[in-house]
């Protein structure tokens, strides 16, 4: 049989596919960001200190991918696009989160720092990799879930809600997004 030499992108294996979207690290802090609230170009740019045209081709890459989506906002009297989560983009914050843990524990940076936190917003329990609270109890969802990164800031933020799922492809085509989740 001839090999067609079918990239990761396509091929059977998952963490393969995965990884070929994920595996880049401008790709990964812009979900990082994106899962903590930033949702407009000049916040992307500002935060992460990436080039504009380095930054539009990944996020690009990640609507047609559907990690993001494309909405308009009201920006005085213009109309401007942000960037929001999907529900796959969101779906991505367990990965992340084993990320931040595998970086505490097997890289250093040049300052020691105390681990990245999920918690609980009701009660400000932290979570335990299945979620489930270890001061109430509870069972957290996505919506009640926070993040302390305390090398930046001791205040938990909460992960940012993911669009409805039916203004996914509609952006491409410049129709009117309907549902901001
Ligand atoms: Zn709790």
């Amino acid at each position: 049989m001839n090999d067609t030499k079918i990239g990761h992108d396509q091929g059977p294996c998952p963490i393969g596919r995965a990884g070929s979207l994920l595996g880049e690290r401008w790709v990964l802090l812009i979900l990082r960001d994106a899962m903590l609230g930033l949702r407009r170009f000049d916040e992307f740019r500002g935060h992460l200190g990436i080039a504009d045209n380095i930054l539009a081709g990944r996020l690009r890459r990640m609507v047609e991918a559907g990690l993001l989506v494309k909405t308009p906002y009201q920006d005085g009297n213009r109309i401007r696009e942000e960037y929001r989560l999907t529900e796959a983009g969101a779906d991505l914050a367990p990965v992340l989160r084993a990320l931040a843990d595998w970086g505490h524990r097997h890289t250093g940076g040049a300052e020691e720092a105390a681990p990245m936190r999920a918690v609980h917003v009701d009660c400000g329990g932290d979570l335990r990799p299945d979620n489930q609270c270890t001061r109430c109890g509870a069972k957290v969802g996505r919506e009640e879930e926070a993040w302390i990164r305390p090398w930046h800031s001791p205040a938990p933020v909460r992960l940012a809600a993911p669009t409805a799922a039916a203004a996914r492809r509609e952006s491409a085509t410049g129709a009117t997004v309907v549902g901001s989740g």
